[in-house]
Protein backbone atom coordinates (compact mmCIF):
# COMPACT_ATOMS: atom_id res chain seq x y z
CA UNK A 1 0.00 0.00 0.00
CA UNK A 2 1.38 3.82 -0.90
CA UNK A 3 0.59 7.17 0.77
CA UNK A 4 -2.38 7.52 -1.23
CA UNK A 5 -3.88 4.17 0.25
CA UNK A 6 -3.15 4.67 3.61
CA UNK A 7 -4.50 8.03 3.40
CA UNK A 8 -7.96 7.25 1.22
CA UNK A 9 -8.38 4.20 4.32
CA UNK A 10 -8.04 7.09 7.23
CA UNK A 11 -10.45 9.93 5.17
CA UNK A 12 -12.92 6.80 5.29
CA UNK A 13 -13.33 5.11 8.47
CA UNK A 14 -11.50 7.46 10.54
CA UNK A 15 -13.31 10.75 12.41
CA UNK A 16 -11.86 13.91 11.28
CA UNK A 17 -10.31 15.10 14.06
CA UNK A 18 -7.28 16.26 12.93
CA UNK A 19 -6.02 17.76 9.48
CA UNK A 20 -2.47 15.78 9.50
CA UNK A 21 -0.20 16.61 6.89
CA UNK A 22 -0.22 14.07 4.21
CA UNK A 23 2.83 11.83 5.43
CA UNK A 24 2.30 8.12 6.21
CA UNK A 25 5.02 7.51 8.92
CA UNK A 26 6.29 3.49 9.33
CA UNK A 27 9.24 4.16 11.10
CA UNK A 28 11.15 6.49 13.34
CA UNK A 29 14.82 6.42 15.15
CA UNK A 30 16.32 9.36 17.04
CA UNK A 31 15.36 12.59 15.38
CA UNK A 32 14.60 10.76 11.78
CA UNK A 33 11.09 9.19 10.76
CA UNK A 34 10.36 7.21 7.05
CA UNK A 35 7.74 6.96 5.51
CA UNK A 36 6.03 4.28 3.84
CA UNK A 37 7.74 4.95 0.22
CA UNK A 38 11.11 4.94 2.20
CA UNK A 39 11.22 8.67 2.27
CA UNK A 40 13.12 10.26 4.95
CA UNK A 41 12.19 13.38 7.23
CA UNK A 42 13.73 15.19 10.24
CA UNK A 43 10.79 15.21 12.91
CA UNK A 44 10.69 18.66 13.79
CA UNK A 45 7.80 18.38 15.56
CA UNK A 46 8.56 15.42 18.11
CA UNK A 47 5.02 14.46 18.89
CA UNK A 48 4.22 17.53 20.49
CA UNK A 49 7.39 17.12 22.79
CA UNK A 50 6.22 13.53 23.49
CA UNK A 51 9.66 11.98 21.46
CA UNK A 52 12.18 14.37 23.12
CA UNK A 53 14.20 11.50 23.51
CA UNK A 54 13.97 10.80 20.31
CA UNK A 55 11.88 7.74 18.11
CA UNK A 56 12.46 4.50 19.28
CA UNK A 57 14.56 4.95 22.15
CA UNK A 58 16.84 2.07 23.00
CA UNK A 59 17.16 2.25 26.24
CA UNK A 60 13.46 2.90 26.56
CA UNK A 61 12.83 0.16 23.97
CA UNK A 62 14.53 -2.47 26.17
CA UNK A 63 12.97 -0.89 29.29
CA UNK A 64 9.31 -1.73 27.76
CA UNK A 65 10.39 -4.94 26.03
CA UNK A 66 11.31 -6.36 29.24
CA UNK A 67 8.57 -5.14 31.67
CA UNK A 68 5.86 -6.17 28.88
CA UNK A 69 7.27 -9.83 29.39
CA UNK A 70 7.17 -10.09 33.03
CA UNK A 71 3.49 -7.61 33.59
CA UNK A 72 1.81 -4.92 32.29
CA UNK A 73 -1.50 -4.55 34.32
CA UNK A 74 -2.60 -4.91 37.48
CA UNK A 75 -4.75 -2.20 38.14
CA UNK A 76 -3.98 -0.03 41.47
CA UNK A 77 -6.50 -2.85 43.29
CA UNK A 78 -2.89 -4.43 43.88
CA UNK A 79 0.38 -2.79 44.22
CA UNK A 80 3.37 -3.56 41.76
CA UNK A 81 6.94 -3.56 42.06
CA UNK A 82 7.67 -0.66 39.37
CA UNK A 83 5.39 2.09 40.50
CA UNK A 84 6.95 2.55 44.01
CA UNK A 85 10.32 3.08 42.34
CA UNK A 86 8.66 5.70 40.21
CA UNK A 87 7.57 7.90 42.80
CA UNK A 88 10.82 7.51 44.57
CA UNK A 89 12.88 8.52 41.53
CA UNK A 90 10.60 11.31 40.57
CA UNK A 91 10.78 12.91 43.77
CA UNK A 92 14.54 12.53 43.90
CA UNK A 93 14.65 14.19 39.96
CA UNK A 94 11.61 16.99 41.09
CA UNK A 95 11.88 17.82 44.48
CA UNK A 96 8.28 16.98 45.05
CA UNK A 97 7.61 14.64 47.66
CA UNK A 98 4.48 13.32 46.03
CA UNK A 99 3.16 12.22 42.40
CA UNK A 100 -0.20 10.89 41.03
CA UNK A 101 0.18 8.80 37.86
CA UNK A 102 -2.61 9.16 35.42
CA UNK A 103 -2.20 8.19 31.46
CA UNK A 104 -3.01 11.23 29.08
CA UNK A 105 -2.15 14.85 29.75
CA UNK A 106 -5.67 15.73 29.88
CA UNK A 107 -6.46 13.70 32.85
CA UNK A 108 -3.31 14.68 34.92
CA UNK A 109 -4.89 18.52 34.24
CA UNK A 110 -8.37 17.15 35.42
CA UNK A 111 -6.76 15.68 38.32
CA UNK A 112 -4.89 19.13 39.43
CA UNK A 113 -8.04 20.52 39.14
CA UNK A 114 -10.10 18.15 41.43
CA UNK A 115 -6.76 18.48 43.87
CA UNK A 116 -7.04 21.77 43.72
CA UNK A 117 -11.21 22.51 44.52
CA UNK A 118 -10.28 19.68 47.46
CA UNK A 119 -7.61 21.75 48.84
CA UNK A 120 -9.99 25.03 48.40
CA UNK A 121 -12.57 23.09 50.76
CA UNK A 122 -10.47 21.51 53.59
CA UNK A 123 -7.75 23.96 53.57
CA UNK A 124 -8.53 27.20 52.29
CA UNK A 125 -12.28 27.17 53.34
CA UNK A 126 -13.65 27.96 50.24
CA UNK A 127 -17.53 27.84 50.53
CA UNK A 128 -18.39 24.13 49.04
CA UNK A 129 -18.72 24.17 45.38
CA UNK A 130 -17.51 27.94 45.16
CA UNK A 131 -13.94 27.12 44.32
CA UNK A 132 -12.50 29.46 40.88
CA UNK A 133 -9.71 28.54 39.23
CA UNK A 134 -7.19 31.24 37.16
CA UNK A 135 -6.57 30.50 33.60
CA UNK A 136 -5.34 32.21 31.39
CA UNK A 137 -6.49 33.45 27.74
CA UNK A 138 -5.53 31.50 24.47
CA UNK A 139 -4.36 28.52 27.15
CA UNK A 140 -4.08 24.72 26.13
CA UNK A 141 -4.59 22.26 28.94
CA UNK A 142 -6.50 19.09 26.84
CA UNK A 143 -9.74 18.16 25.38
CA UNK A 144 -12.14 16.74 28.19
CA UNK A 145 -15.52 19.07 28.79
CA UNK A 146 -14.53 20.85 31.89
CA UNK A 147 -10.96 21.28 30.30
CA UNK A 148 -12.61 23.20 26.89
CA UNK A 149 -14.97 25.09 29.35
CA UNK A 150 -11.90 27.37 30.32
CA UNK A 151 -10.35 27.15 26.78
CA UNK A 152 -10.82 30.82 24.95
CA UNK A 153 -10.73 29.09 21.69
CA UNK A 154 -13.64 29.10 19.75
CA UNK A 155 -13.33 26.21 18.18
CA UNK A 156 -12.44 23.97 20.83
CA UNK A 157 -15.71 24.96 22.54
CA UNK A 158 -18.16 26.13 20.48
CA UNK A 159 -20.11 22.87 19.77
CA UNK A 160 -19.58 21.05 23.23
CA UNK A 161 -21.36 22.98 25.76
CA UNK A 162 -22.95 23.06 28.73
CA UNK A 163 -19.46 24.01 30.00
CA UNK A 164 -17.74 23.30 33.96
CA UNK A 165 -18.45 26.16 35.93
CA UNK A 166 -15.96 28.05 37.62
CA UNK A 167 -13.05 29.08 35.99
CA UNK A 168 -11.86 32.61 35.23
CA UNK A 169 -9.34 33.80 32.11
CA UNK A 170 -7.37 36.47 32.39
CA UNK A 171 -4.74 37.75 29.80
CA UNK A 172 -1.66 35.72 29.53
CA UNK A 173 1.47 37.61 30.10
CA UNK A 174 0.09 39.91 32.54
CA UNK A 175 0.73 38.99 36.15
CA UNK A 176 -1.17 42.23 37.66
CA UNK A 177 -4.48 41.18 35.81
CA UNK A 178 -4.07 37.36 37.02
CA UNK A 179 -3.75 38.92 40.42
CA UNK A 180 -6.41 40.94 40.44
CA UNK A 181 -8.95 37.95 39.19
CA UNK A 182 -8.01 36.09 42.80
CA UNK A 183 -10.53 36.04 44.82
CA UNK A 184 -11.22 34.48 48.69
CA UNK A 185 -12.73 31.52 46.72
CA UNK A 186 -10.02 31.28 44.32
CA UNK A 187 -8.44 27.57 44.66
CA UNK A 188 -5.65 27.89 42.35
CA UNK A 189 -4.56 29.66 39.26
CA UNK A 190 -3.25 27.17 36.31
CA UNK A 191 -0.73 28.42 33.84
CA UNK A 192 1.44 27.23 31.02
CA UNK A 193 5.39 28.33 31.17
CA UNK A 194 4.90 28.88 27.58
CA UNK A 195 2.06 28.61 25.93
CA UNK A 196 2.93 26.43 22.96
CA UNK A 197 -0.09 25.10 21.24
CA UNK A 198 -1.32 29.09 21.43
CA UNK A 199 1.75 29.56 19.11
CA UNK A 200 4.73 29.66 21.07
CA UNK A 201 3.97 32.35 23.50
CA UNK A 202 6.88 33.18 25.56
CA UNK A 203 5.24 35.49 28.77
CA UNK A 204 7.67 38.46 29.64
CA UNK A 205 10.28 37.70 31.85
CA UNK A 206 9.21 38.04 35.54
CA UNK A 207 5.77 36.63 34.84
CA UNK A 208 5.67 33.32 36.43
CA UNK A 209 7.95 34.67 39.55
CA UNK A 210 4.87 37.31 39.72
CA UNK A 211 2.23 34.74 39.40
CA UNK A 212 4.13 32.64 41.99
CA UNK A 213 4.06 35.13 44.62
CA UNK A 214 0.60 36.50 43.62
CA UNK A 215 -0.60 33.26 44.86
CA UNK A 216 1.86 32.58 48.23
CA UNK A 217 -0.01 36.35 48.90
CA UNK A 218 -3.77 35.29 48.51
CA UNK A 219 -3.32 31.11 49.32
CA UNK A 220 -4.26 30.22 45.92
CA UNK A 221 -2.57 27.26 44.83
CA UNK A 222 0.03 28.03 41.85
CA UNK A 223 -0.34 25.10 39.35
CA UNK A 224 1.78 24.99 36.07
CA UNK A 225 1.14 22.75 33.44
CA UNK A 226 4.07 21.45 32.04
CA UNK A 227 3.36 18.74 29.88
CA UNK A 228 5.10 20.09 27.03
CA UNK A 229 7.17 22.61 28.39
CA UNK A 230 8.48 20.23 30.73
CA UNK A 231 11.14 17.39 30.94
CA UNK A 232 14.18 19.05 29.38
CA UNK A 233 12.39 20.41 26.35
CA UNK A 234 12.73 24.59 27.05
CA UNK A 235 16.51 24.18 27.89
CA UNK A 236 15.53 23.51 31.64
CA UNK A 237 14.42 20.46 33.06
CA UNK A 238 10.91 22.44 33.39
CA UNK A 239 10.20 25.90 32.04
CA UNK A 240 9.33 27.12 35.50
CA UNK A 241 13.67 26.54 36.27
CA UNK A 242 14.52 29.62 34.21
CA UNK A 243 12.72 32.18 36.64
CA UNK A 244 13.53 29.47 39.79
CA UNK A 245 9.84 29.49 40.09
CA UNK A 246 8.63 26.35 42.25
CA UNK A 247 4.74 25.65 41.81
CA UNK A 248 2.51 24.56 44.27
CA UNK A 249 1.48 21.78 42.01
CA UNK A 250 3.34 20.43 38.52
CA UNK A 251 1.21 18.59 35.64
CA UNK A 252 3.84 16.55 33.44
CA UNK A 253 2.95 14.20 30.89
CA UNK A 254 3.94 13.74 27.08
CA UNK A 255 7.71 13.23 27.65
CA UNK A 256 7.76 11.44 30.63
CA UNK A 257 7.46 7.87 28.39
CA UNK A 258 9.32 8.95 25.49
CA UNK A 259 6.62 8.56 23.00
CA UNK A 260 6.30 4.90 24.02
CA UNK A 261 3.36 4.80 26.18
CA UNK A 262 0.92 7.81 27.48
CA UNK A 263 1.95 8.31 31.16
CA UNK A 264 1.40 11.42 33.01
CA UNK A 265 1.27 12.59 36.82
CA UNK A 266 0.80 15.50 39.29
CA UNK A 267 3.60 16.40 41.60
CA UNK A 268 2.99 17.95 44.57
CA UNK A 269 3.79 18.02 48.12
CA UNK A 270 2.07 15.66 50.72
CA UNK A 271 0.48 19.22 52.53
CA UNK A 272 -1.19 18.89 49.00
CA UNK A 273 -1.34 15.79 47.40
CA UNK A 274 -1.55 14.10 50.54
CA UNK A 275 -5.49 15.22 50.59
CA UNK A 276 -6.82 12.39 48.49
CA UNK A 277 -8.55 9.84 50.25
CA UNK A 278 -8.58 6.35 48.54
CA UNK A 279 -11.85 5.97 46.65
CA UNK A 280 -11.83 9.70 45.11
CA UNK A 281 -9.47 9.61 42.32
CA UNK A 282 -8.33 6.47 40.05
CA UNK A 283 -7.71 5.45 37.40
CA UNK A 284 -7.33 1.63 35.56
CA UNK A 285 -4.11 2.22 33.57
CA UNK A 286 -3.01 5.01 35.69
CA UNK A 287 0.94 3.64 37.08
CA UNK A 288 0.30 0.26 36.14
CA UNK A 289 3.57 -1.19 36.24
CA UNK A 290 4.12 -1.10 32.23
CA UNK A 291 4.01 2.73 31.82
CA UNK A 292 6.23 3.01 35.44
CA UNK A 293 9.31 0.73 33.55
CA UNK A 294 9.20 2.54 30.50
CA UNK A 295 8.67 6.40 32.60
CA UNK A 296 11.92 5.38 34.30
CA UNK A 297 13.86 4.68 31.55
CA UNK A 298 12.61 7.96 30.06
CA UNK A 299 13.34 10.28 32.42
CA UNK A 300 16.47 8.25 32.97
CA UNK A 301 17.47 8.92 29.58
CA UNK A 302 16.68 12.88 30.05
CA UNK A 303 18.98 12.73 33.37
CA UNK A 304 22.17 10.46 31.56
CA UNK A 305 21.90 12.37 28.48
CA UNK A 306 21.91 15.60 29.69
CA UNK A 307 18.65 16.64 27.48
CA UNK A 308 18.08 20.04 29.39
CA UNK A 309 21.63 21.18 28.31
CA UNK A 310 21.54 19.60 25.04
CA UNK A 311 18.43 21.77 24.62
CA UNK A 312 20.01 24.89 25.88
CA UNK A 313 22.69 24.83 23.34
CA UNK A 314 21.14 23.69 20.51
CA UNK A 315 18.26 25.15 20.77
CA UNK A 316 20.11 28.65 20.95
CA UNK A 317 21.89 28.11 18.18
CA UNK A 318 19.04 26.86 16.32
CA UNK A 319 17.02 30.20 17.18
CA UNK A 320 19.67 32.02 16.24
CA UNK A 321 20.07 30.13 12.74
CA UNK A 322 16.50 30.63 12.32
CA UNK A 323 16.83 34.58 13.35
CA UNK A 324 18.89 35.03 10.32
CA UNK A 325 17.54 33.44 7.82
CA UNK A 326 16.42 36.52 5.23
CA UNK A 327 12.61 36.39 4.40
CA UNK A 328 9.82 38.66 2.99
CA UNK A 329 7.06 36.52 5.34
CA UNK A 330 9.07 36.00 8.80
CA UNK A 331 7.32 38.45 11.51
CA UNK A 332 9.63 37.21 14.78
CA UNK A 333 11.08 34.05 15.64
CA UNK A 334 10.46 33.14 19.34
CA UNK A 335 10.84 30.36 21.95
CA UNK A 336 13.26 29.35 24.39
CA UNK A 337 15.21 26.08 24.34
CA UNK A 338 14.14 23.67 21.52
CA UNK A 339 10.45 25.16 22.10
CA UNK A 340 10.77 27.64 18.95
CA UNK A 341 8.17 29.13 16.85
CA UNK A 342 8.48 31.13 13.56
CA UNK A 343 5.45 33.60 13.28
CA UNK A 344 4.61 34.52 9.50
CA UNK A 345 3.24 38.54 8.55
CA UNK A 346 -0.68 37.91 7.87
CA UNK A 347 -0.27 38.35 4.22
CA UNK A 348 2.80 35.34 4.25
CA UNK A 349 -0.79 33.44 3.55
CA UNK A 350 -0.86 31.13 6.64
CA UNK A 351 1.40 28.72 7.91
CA UNK A 352 0.18 25.55 6.97
CA UNK A 353 1.26 25.93 3.27
CA UNK A 354 4.85 26.60 4.83
CA UNK A 355 4.90 23.15 6.62
CA UNK A 356 3.41 21.51 3.44
CA UNK A 357 6.83 22.82 1.24
CA UNK A 358 8.97 21.86 4.11
CA UNK A 359 7.45 18.62 4.33
CA UNK A 360 8.90 18.18 0.21
CA UNK A 361 11.97 19.65 1.43
CA UNK A 362 12.37 16.40 4.13
CA UNK A 363 11.40 18.57 7.06
CA UNK A 364 7.98 17.91 9.31
CA UNK A 365 7.14 20.82 11.37
CA UNK A 366 3.48 21.42 12.03
CA UNK A 367 1.86 25.10 12.04
CA UNK A 368 0.31 26.29 15.37
CA UNK A 369 -2.10 28.32 15.15
CA UNK A 370 -2.90 30.08 11.67
CA UNK A 371 0.31 31.92 11.48
CA UNK A 372 2.77 30.40 13.55
CA UNK A 373 5.69 27.05 12.36
CA UNK A 374 6.54 25.43 15.49
CA UNK A 375 9.97 24.27 15.71
CA UNK A 376 10.80 21.57 18.48
CA UNK A 377 12.98 18.18 17.54
CA UNK A 378 14.01 15.62 19.64
CA UNK A 379 16.36 16.71 21.92
CA UNK A 380 18.46 14.38 21.10
CA UNK A 381 19.05 16.14 17.51
CA UNK A 382 22.97 17.32 17.10
CA UNK A 383 24.50 20.52 15.38
CA UNK A 384 24.97 18.90 12.05
CA UNK A 385 21.50 18.27 12.03
CA UNK A 386 20.75 21.56 12.14
CA UNK A 387 22.93 23.10 9.92
CA UNK A 388 21.46 20.70 7.45
CA UNK A 389 18.09 21.90 8.25
CA UNK A 390 18.45 25.42 7.72
CA UNK A 391 18.83 26.15 4.41
CA UNK A 392 16.21 23.89 3.78
CA UNK A 393 14.07 26.42 6.10
CA UNK A 394 15.79 29.21 4.44
CA UNK A 395 14.44 27.95 1.41
CA UNK A 396 11.06 27.33 2.31
CA UNK A 397 10.53 30.81 3.69
CA UNK A 398 11.55 32.15 0.73
CA UNK A 399 8.91 30.67 -1.71
CA UNK A 400 7.08 33.76 -3.37
CA UNK A 401 3.55 33.57 -2.20
C1 LIG B 1 -0.59 18.16 25.02
C2 LIG B 1 -0.95 19.05 26.15
C3 LIG B 1 -1.98 18.71 27.04
C4 LIG B 1 -2.87 17.52 26.85
O1 LIG B 1 -2.19 16.32 26.85
P1 LIG B 1 -2.90 15.01 26.21
O2 LIG B 1 -1.94 13.91 26.54
O3 LIG B 1 -3.03 15.27 24.74
O4 LIG B 1 -4.21 14.86 26.88
C5 LIG B 1 -2.20 19.55 28.11
N1 LIG B 1 -1.46 20.66 28.30
C6 LIG B 1 -0.47 21.01 27.45
C7 LIG B 1 0.32 22.25 27.72
C8 LIG B 1 -0.19 20.23 26.34
O5 LIG B 1 0.76 20.60 25.48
Amino acid sequence: MDTKAFIALEEEYGAHNYHPLDVVIARGEGVWVYDVEGRKYLDCLSAYSAVNQGHVHPRILAALVEQAGRVTLTSRAFRNDQLPLLYKELSELTGYGMSLPMNSGAEAVETAVKLARKWAYQVKGVPRHKAEIVVCAGNFHGRTTTIVSFSTEPLYRDDFGPFTPGFIAVPYGDAAALEKAITSNTAAVLVEPIQGEGGVIVPPAGYLSAVAAACKRHKALCITDEIQTGLGRTGRLFACDHENVRPDVMVIGKAMAGGFYPVSAVLADREILGLFTPGEHGSTFGGNPLAAAVARASLAVIRDEKLSERAFELGNYFMEQLAEIPSPHVREVRGRGLLIGVELKPEAGGARRFCEILRGQGILAKETHDHVIRFAPPLVIDKQTIDWAIPRIRETLNTPI
